[in-house]
Order: C-alpha cells, then sequence, then structure tokens
C-alpha cells in the first residue's frame, strides 16, 4: 500500500486533501493522471452498463433529497443504531450488541495504533452525514448511497420512458458517510463515488424455471465479476462471498459481495444485492404514491423487485491500481510499471522526440502529439534521455510511447531524406516496431481498440527493445 500511496502522489494520481494545510483526515483529492483514470473507469462502466444495453438506463439524481426520503429508506432510524467495523476480525457488529467483545480499532490518525473504543461511546456507522444546509428548518443530508435517487424516480422513468420490465437504471455519483473508521488511503472514505444499479424484475415471472429476481441476481453477479476480470483484475485477486443470515441486511433476500485481495486483504470491492420490494414499498408508504408497475399479460399491478449491483468508483479505482502494480528488473534495473489495461490507462500515449535540439524532429513529434489527441489523451514529453521518459511512462502505465529520430526526418545537411517512420514501443512487451506516419492512427485504433500487441507488431519491422 504504501508504494500505491507514494507512487500515486510523485505521478499526480492522488493527493492528500488540503496537505497545504495539513491535510483533512481521509479526504483524498485526483490529480491530473487520477481524474483520467477516474474518469476511465467510469466512462467504460457507463458505456457496457448504460449505453450497450437496450435494457438499462442512465439518471442523474440530485445529492440533497427531501429528508423523508432517509425515513423511508430506514437510514435515519439506522443512525440511532450505530455499528462498528472490528479491522482485525474485519466483521461489523451493531455496537450494542458486543459489550462483552473486546474490540479493537485502528486511530484513524495515527493509522498502526490500536486502542479500544469505550463501550457505550459508539460513533455511528453509515449514518447518514447532515449538512448545514437548512431550508425551512428542516434538515437536509448528504446522501449516503445514490441509490434513493433511483428509487424515488422510479415512476419518472417507467412513464417518461415506457418501459417493460425487466428494466435497469444506472447512476454515478458521489455519497458520503459518517464512517467510524475511514482509512486505508482511498479505500474508506467520508466522501466517495459509487457506480449504482437497480434492476427492477417482475416477481410474478419465472426465467429458466426460477423466480426472476434469483435469476437476475445470478446473472448479475456473473456479469460483474467478469466486468473486473475484463479490465485487468487478477482472476486469484477476485473471489465471491455470500452474507450469512445474520449479517444481511433488513431488506435483503441475498447478498453477495465481489471481494478483492487488496494490499490491506480480502474486502469488499462491490455488493450485489436482492433488494426485494422493501424500497419501493416503503417510498409508496412515507410519499402516498403508488410506485408499481402494470403487468398487462396478467393484468395486475404488481411492485417489483431490484436487484442492485453497487461499486465504489474509488474501491474499484485502487483495486485497479493495485493489480496494475509490478515492479519488475530489467537490464539489471528495477523497473516500476503500472500494467493498466488500456482502456483504463490515463494516457494512451507518449510522443517523444529523440533530440530535443533538432527542430525538424521536434516539429514532427508536436504534430504527432496533435493528431493523436484529437481522439486519446497523448502527452508530449522532451525533459529527459529516451530511456528515462519511457521509465517514467511505464510508471504511470501508458501502453504506447512513440518516438520520432533521425531516421525519421532524415539529415537535411547531409542531403539525406527521412524514411517517415517512427517507432512504437510497448509497455508491457518492451518490443519496438517502425511504423510509417500515415498509419499511426489506424495502428492505434487496433491497439487501443483492444488488439494483441503480437498481431499488430509481426506486419511491421521490428526494432531492439526499448
Ligand atoms: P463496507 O462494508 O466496506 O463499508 P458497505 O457494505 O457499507 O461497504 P455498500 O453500502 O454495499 O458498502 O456500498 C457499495 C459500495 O460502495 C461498496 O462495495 C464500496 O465499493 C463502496 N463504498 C461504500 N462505502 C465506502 C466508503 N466509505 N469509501 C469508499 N467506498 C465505499
Amino acid at each position: 500500500m504504501d508504494a500505491l500511496v507514494s507512487l500515486s502522489k510523485r505521478r499526480g494520481f492522488i493527493f492528500q486533501s488540503s496537505e497545504i494545510y495539513g491535510g483533512t483526515g481521509s479526504c483524498w483529492d485526483y490529480g491530473p493522471l487520477g481524474v483520467e483514470l477516474k474518469q476511465n473507469i467510469k466512462r467504460v462502466w457507463w458505456r457496457d452498463y448504460i449505453q450497450r444495453r437496450p435494457d438499462m438506463m442512465g439518471l442523474d439524481a440530485s445529492i440533497l433529497m427531501h429528508p423523508t426520503v432517509w425515513k423511508a429508506s430506514g437510514h435515519v432510524d439506522n443512525f440511532t443504531d450505530p455499528m462498528v467495523d472490528c479491522l482485525e476480525c474485519r466483521r461489523r457488529f451493531r455496537a450494542d450488541k458486543i459489550d462483552e467483545t473486546p474490540w479493537v480499532h485502528h486511530c484513524p490518525a495515527t493509522k498502526g495504533n490500536k486502542f479500544t473504543i469505550p463501550a457505550g461511546e459508539p460513533c455511528s456507522h453509515c449514518g447518514v452525514t447532515r449538512t448545514p444546509v437548512e431550508e425551512d428548518a428542516s434538515l437536509t443530508y448528504l446522501r449516503p448511497e445514490t441509490a434513493q435517487g433511483i428509487f424515488v424516480n422510479f415512476d419518472n422513468v417507467l412513464q417518461s420512458m415506457r418501459r417493460k420490465l425487466p428494466f435497469g437504471i444506472g447512476q454515478i455519483g458521489k455519497a458520503f458517510r459518517n464512517e467510524i473508521t475511514p482509512g486505508n488511503f482511498i479505500f474508506r472514505t467520508r466522501e466517495f463515488e459509487q457506480m449504482e444499479i437497480e434492476f427492477f424484475v417482475n416477481p410474478l415471472e419465472t426465467v429458466e424455471g426460477r423466480p426472476a429476481d434469483e435469476y437476475w441476481h445470478e446473472r448479475w453477479i456473473e456479469d460483474s465479476m467478469a466486468w473486473f476480470r475484463r479490465y485487468g483484475l487478477g482472476e486469484e485477486n477476485l473471489r465471491l462471498r455470500e452474507h450469512e443470515a445474520d449479517e444481511l441486511a433488513h431488506y435483503a433476500k441475498r447478498t453477495a459481495d465481489i471481494e478483492y485481495r487488496f494490499p490491506i486483504g480480502w474486502s469488499e470491492l462491490m455488493g450485489i444485492a436482492n433488494r426485494t420490494d422493501f424500497d419501493l414499498k416503503q417510498h409508496a408508504k412515507f410519499s402516498g404514491k403508488a410506485l408499481t408497475y402494470y403487468d398487462e399479460e396478467r393484468k395486475e399491478h404488481v411492485v417489483p423487485y431490484v436487484i442492485e449491483p453497487s461499486a465504489g468508483v474509488d474501491r474499484a479505482l485502487l483495486a485497479f491500481l493495485a493489480d496494475a502494480y509490478r515492479e519488475e528488473e530489467v537490464r539489471g534495473e528495477k523497473r516500476v510499471v503500472l500494467r493498466f489495461h488500456p482502456e483504463l490507462a490515463p494516457l494512451k500515449v507518449a510522443v517523444l522526440p529523440l533530440l530535443k535540439k533538432r527542430e525538424d524532429i521536434v516539429r514532427t513529434a508536436h504534430a504527432i502529439r496533435d493528431e493523436l489527441s484529437k481522439d486519446w489523451s497523448v502527452v508530449y514529453d522532451d525533459t529527459a534521455a529516451i530511456g528515462r521518459l519511457y521509465r517514467r511512462q511505464d510508471e504511470v502505465g501508458t501502453p504506447y510511447c512513440v518516438t520520432v529520430d533521425v531516421q525519421t526526418v532524415g539529415d537535411q545537411a547531409k542531403g539525406e531524406v527521412g524514411d517517415g517512420k517512427v517507432t512504437i514501443r510497448d509497455r508491457n512487451s518492451m518490443e519496438q516496431i517502425r511504423v510509417p506516419l500515415e498509419a499511426l492512427g489506424s495502428v492505434f485504433r487496433e491497439l487501443l481498440g483492444g488488439a494483441a500487441w503480437a498481431s499488430v507488431a509481426g506486419r511491421f519491422e521490428r526494432k531492439g527493445d526499448g
């Protein structure tokens, strides 16, 4: 974890919030590369789940909501029902149930220090955060999850979009929780971002011989696992953990967590819950508005069941960062490399001039950067020797570098014309190929579109490793 925190700061991924003032506990800011990585995670999530699926739609609900929402959801009542996390066994307890259990916490301020929180003075967990915003003397809250914004808009979406069950609504947005034990870098913070889906199914239907909710729950578990694997998380670092009956939330029929082997050990990456018809019924009760679906086949109104795949953006980012991080030995030297999936990599291509004193080389390199940056995030760097520049790009996970050299542009003084080819270097294998300038766009479309390096490289002239 220390290596990740240090690399994140050094290379512009993640900074401590308000650092010049001594920092704010467990708050983090995403730097120039961190924000790209985060945007990429959200972008592929949105594309894969909202844009590409015919049964899904997006939403962007406001953070501040009517205060009764949190009464209906149960958050305000649970606020008085504080929970605590045991950092040693990673289980959560209701504070009033563990009077006789010795609980050990890491102090959020001093990190490694252990101390016992005196019984009778527990902090609230998952409590909604009260905001200083008070309207008409009624307290508003910062949402502790994005989910409720979806439930309260269920009928709006149903009516405006004319959907048939099953369908889902997805949302990405900030959430806030009064965590008692924030920490472990961006793993647990009081302000974080979620990518949540509420997938509504008809409880009267069966699919492949199973109740529709159970069928879809299983499908979403499989889909979610496959999604994390697709973008780079190792099979050996992912596992599913079913919630035991005694830890199931009161509304849930079944919940399964996808756990990741974080540097701090196996911990929740996302949760996939079958929330039954609890939320829609609660909001119908508290708002007085019917939140039902008319089943035309059966000629009756039903309250849909809902499957909720809920992932944290920051936690996913930490997992992708941890999984990508490698320390390798190359020709007797240590190389730190982030083996990001190309879609997640903050920078896709770095354009590097081999000689920064040669105006024609620099001009060509700038022109390449300008052209490629119409489609991808591309940087130009001439602030060090080439070996150093390659290592820098490895360390931030840039999948490809392009170098422009004398061979590319020729040497007018000697009457030599260039071959119009540049070198592309692959981050993972460090192999290099010579590619004609005019082919760069199409080659990167292939490579960044998911084509294997070997299948593309095979068509071009090889150069030694870089
Ligand atoms: P945990 O047990 O780790 O506190 P949770 O079960 O309370 O998580 P959910 O309510 O299921 O979490 O929220 C869904 C997802 O949101 C989590 O799987 C996690 O990725 C993310 N998440 C929840 N709380 C935090 C937090 N405080 N900081 C960062 N991410 C969080």
